[in-house]
């Protein structure tokens, strides 16, 4: 927290001045204006949205609401500075060498933050009078999809900023990620917008005030709205973005690009327009831009991804979900990639193909595979940090980052080329061509970087000795200098016999002569009253300087500058150095990142008895031992380690739609999630969890699983389940997966058996999809018999001495029972609730359950409450079944009259009774 006084009275907040109001209309109408208070207001008027940071000295300072704001969200003293208009100025401030920590909580909150830096030296300043302010610009527009830095972003995430905009009717979404210069461009019709946006996750979301005024948008809206920058109409011209990456790409036409809709063109355009924008026109290094054309990737609405945990559990927590639990990348970079490669299943069975070859081959090389990853786990963040030099951010850790990366990059070429290897897959014999040849940028880095390498570049020291000859000599100089300074300190002790001169430093007067105040007479009086130049009295010591000390001093101080100036330059020229290759080191990142992705896969297939799946173009789904890769890894670590029981699925044509009954917790939903995380698997280009996988491409994923209010959206659970069924039943076609997990439960018994009973019937004869359909209304086994590509299956159990066994395992027929109360007995109901139920079911399945219903109510106390009779004078509890036979016989005993050979044989008898004769 900022040391500053605290702020004394709470009164009413000055917001800012207008921003349009000039500095001279300020002074004019409430007073004089202090010229640094005029060049805030001017600077703030431009950046009205952002908190704005204003550089003053070694702190970034913020005034009025910004102040106010920024102190709440900061938890750091509010004080005051000055006043205007006859009100003091809120003001606090961050300190510049700490910033990140800060600017990262208020991008967090919702903020952007505009960095205001001194742009001249104040002594230039100084030289225009007096009274002059230090010229100040902001230099960069923090936004949350815009940041750069290792300490705002997540490592292992990507942070996109994506854009959409409408042209001709269409809609067209453009994104980027600012620390890989990927630029893609997508269609994307309305129903297909949340899917979308669900795959990118972006940090932040621009689109046009005329989209967000769209009324049938605003739920998503609402559901981004921490995200979402809202820009004027005029910014998503289509036109105006058809030039602006014309001449972004130096290029006649995109025609090379692709073939992009209106829609596409205009969002990347507005998407590089603001990017300009908020750095202040400096551009990162941009790749050409890319086409997801529509169906190339399994689309995969948000329910069905929060449903199916795949990067998140339900809770929010990346732990416990299927990424977590795939994840053996050793870069960010790779799990990166992977996160994008799980997030983006495929649908073209010949590129996945060619992941699962790579996959398939670093499983093969184990000892090739295990060297890799050592490699690796030496890599540095080459993308973030390469995004950094470009957009003028860098530091010279960023160029070791580069350096590191690309020698990593040259021994991995070297591993892939190595003797005795099977032959290489296409797909890594391209990323072994990307990794490159580098040799002279690493050498080039490795003879100018020292090995102490500073946080910034300013600090200086980074250049490696022998470098650059004339750094080298200026340095000699600096340190000479300091060298004479210390023979002047002996020479001066010696000629005034005072053993304890002392030559120091302070950032106020330079250089001085220090004496204790005892000796300070003898430097004021006789010869050495020429010499010796007083400058300071203390407490306890007199300074002093001479013609001399300043004229090392400033030889001193002039080496010093120079040197660092050098140094800058050299710095800079290293930056060039390496942005002439950016697209070079660009892509061998990715192929770094590529290897970490393929050959994690490999270990987890390797690690796991995973296996590679056949991924075709027929509309089979055949799982031999399928498992639940998240479930049996838990099951794999938990104390009673028990494990994992496979399954197999096949939904092949004439059996795609299965029907699952069986007892509560005997596995179903298990079942279900693992055979469409099976399909995710294989289709991203992963091993999965079965002994034999064959699956014809799912184009969507539809999952429906477990109930959840969405009270934020004034939906309940039944209506988030049947809006969640509409999706599904408008929107898959005969090459999806479907995936239903009781539907219905969430109303009274014969409506959800009814929707349930047609959603089936559409599955089967409308949608013809491939389904799996969990149910506990057994009246649906009876459609088997009418609907032929209908499978019922059921979860088997075994009955042992009244209690349930869960087998888990799945088999073809139908049960007859839930084992619902079997399952509340487990979970601890009381006793008397659970007796009770037991008799009521035996009622209710003796059939006519309405005049059985009403039969209960007579008899029974419980009943006659639900029925509104009037309520009994004093609540009667339930009804105690009657005593059974052990504990009438234990009420009997009175342990004071037994010996103890007399208690023994009563235990012998009680416990004969309570087996029921069976000693
Ligand atoms: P309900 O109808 O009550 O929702 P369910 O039939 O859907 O229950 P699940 O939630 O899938 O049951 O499984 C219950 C528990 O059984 C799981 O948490 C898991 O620990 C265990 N389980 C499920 N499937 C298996 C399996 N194939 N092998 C071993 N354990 C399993």
């Amino acid at each position: 927290m900022v040391g500053w006084p605290a702020f004394p009275d709470t009164g009413p907040v000055p917001p800012v001045p207008d921003a349009r109001t000039t500095a001279a209309d300020t002074a004019s109408s409430t007073g004089p204006v202090t010229p640094m208070m005029a060049q805030y207001l001017e600077i703030k008027g431009q950046h009205p949205d952002s908190l704005l940071f204003y550089r003053m000295g070694d702190f970034y300072e913020l005034f009025f609401d910004d102040a106010v704001q920024a102190a709440a969200a900061l938890d750091i003293t509010l004080t005051r500075r000055g006043q205007h208009q006859g009100e003091d100025i809120p003001m606090c401030g961050v300190p510049v060498h700490s910033h990140e920590q800060y600017l990262s909580r208020l991008i967090r909150c919702g903020f952007r933050v505009a960095i205001c830096e001194q742009t001249e030296d104040p002594a230039e300043a100084k030289k225009r009078g007096s009274k002059s302010v230090v010229r100040r610009d902001v230099i960069r527009v923090v936004t949350p999809g815009t940041i750069t830095e290792d300490g705002l972003l997540d490592a292992r995430a990507n942070n996109y900023l994506a854009c959409l905009a409408e042209a001709a009717g269409e809609v067209g979404m453009a994104w980027l990620d600012l620390s890989t210069g990927e630029l893609t461009l997508q269609p994307v019709d309305r129903g297909g917008l949340p899917a979308a946006l669900a795959r990118l996750s972006p940090g932040e979301l621009l689109i046009p005030e005329r989209l967000a005024q769209t009324p049938d948008l605003f739920e998503l809206w609402a559901e981004v709205k921490d995200r979402l920058t809202v820009q004027p109409n005029a910014r998503f011209d289509s036109e105006n973005g058809r030039q602006r990456l014309l001449s972004l790409f130096g290029v006649g036409t995109l025609d090379a690009f692709g073939e992009f809709t209106r829609a596409e063109v205009a969002a990347a355009g507005a998407l590089v327009d603001y990017v300009e924008l908020t750095q202040k026109g400096r551009l990162p290094r941009l790749d050409t831009p890319k086409r997801l054309a529509g169906g190339e990737v399994m689309e995969i609405d948000p329910a069905t991804r929060r449903n199916l945990e795949l990067a998140r559990t339900l809770t929010g927590d990346r732990k416990g979900s299927l990424l977590a639990s795939i994840d053996r990348t050793v870069t960010g970079g790779g799990a990166r990639l992977l996160s994008a490669w799980l997030a983006a299943p495929l649908t073209d069975p010949g590129a996945i193909a060619g992941r699962l070859d790579m996959v398939a081959f670093f499983a093969g090389e184990t000892h090739l595979r295990l060297d890799v990853r050592e490699d690796l786990k030496r890599c540095p963040d080459v993308e973030r940090a390469l995004s950094r030099l470009s957009l003028g951010r860098g530091s010279p850790r960023d160029l070791a980052a580069v350096r590191d990366g690309l020698l990593a990059a040259a021994t991995l070429r070297g591993r892939l080329r190595g003797e005795g290897l099977s032959t290489l897959p296409g797909g890594l014999t391209g990323l072994a061509r990307e990794l490159g040849d580098h040799e002279d940028l690493i050498r080039h880095l490795t003879e100018a970087l020292g090995p102490d390498l500073p946080l910034l570049a300013r600090d200086g020291g980074f250049i490696a000795r022998g470098f650059s000859a004339g750094l080298d000599e200026l340095r000699d100089l600096r340190d000479d200098s300091r060298r004479h300074i210390a023979n002047l300190q002996a020479r001066y002790a010696e000629q005034t016999g005072i053993g304890t001169l002392k030559i120091k430093h302070n950032n106020v007067l330079g250089y001085f002569i220090e004496v204790t105040a005892t000796h300070a007479d003898k430097l004021m009086s006789g010869a050495n009253r020429e010499q010796y130049i007083h400058r300071q009295t203390m407490a306890g010591a007199v300074r002093f300087t001479t013609v001399e000390l300043s004229e090392l001093e400033r030889k001193v101080a002039e080496a010093g500058d120079r040197s660092l100036a050098l140094e800058l330059e050299l710095f800079e020229k290293l930056v060039r150095a390496v942005l002439d290759q950016a697209d070079g080191v660009a892509l061998a990142a990715r192929a770094l990142a590529g290897l970490d992705v393929v050959s994690s896969l490999a270990e987890l297939a390797a690690t796991r008895d995973w296996t590679r799946p056949e991924v075709d173009s027929s509309l089979e789904f055949r799982i031999e031992g399928g498992r639940h890769p998240v479930v049996e890894e838990a099951l794999s670590v938990a104390a009673d380690a028990q494990s994992f029981v496979a399954n197999d699925c096949d939904l092949s044509p004439a059996q795609r739609l299965w029907l699952l009954t069986g007892p509560n917790m005997a596995g179903k939903s298990t079942f279900l999630r693992q055979n469409a995380l099976i399909a995710v698997l294989a289709q991203m280009g992963s091993f999965v969890p079965a002994r034999r996988a064959r699956i014809g491409v799912v184009d969507r994923l539809f999952s429906r699983v477990g109930a959840a209010d969405d009270l934020a959206r004034g939906r309940s659970t039944f209506m988030v389940e049947m809006v969640e069924t509409a999706a599904i039943l408008n929107q898959a076609t005969s090459r999806s997966l479907v995936i239903l997990d009781e539907i219905g439960r969430g109303t009274a018994t014969f409506d959800g058996l009814s929707i349930a009973w047609a959603c089936v019937e559409h599955l089967h004869e409308a949608t013809r999809c491939r389904g799996l359909f969990a149910t506990h209304y057994h009246e649906l086994t009876t459609l088997a018999g009418k609907l032929p590509a209908l499978s019922p299956h059921t979860m088997r159990i075994k009955e042992w001495k009244g209690e349930v066994v869960f087998l888990h395992e799945v088999a073809a027929g139908s049960a007859d029972r839930s084992y619902g109360i079997h399952v509340a007995r487990l979970a601890g109901l009381p006793k008397p609730v659970v007796s009770r139920a037991e008799q009521v079911l035996e009622v209710l399945e003796k059939g006519d359950q309405a005049g059985a219903v009403s039969r209960l109510a007579e008899d029974l106390p419980l009943f006659s409450a639900l029925l509104n009779r009037p309520p009994p004078r004093s609540a009667q509890p339930v009804a105690d079944p009657e005593p059974s036979p052990v504990e009438e016989a234990l009420k009997a005993v009175n342990p004071d009259d037994l010996s103890p050979k007399q208690a023994l044989e009563e235990l012998y008898r009680l416990r004969a009774l309570a087996l029921g004769g069976r000693g």
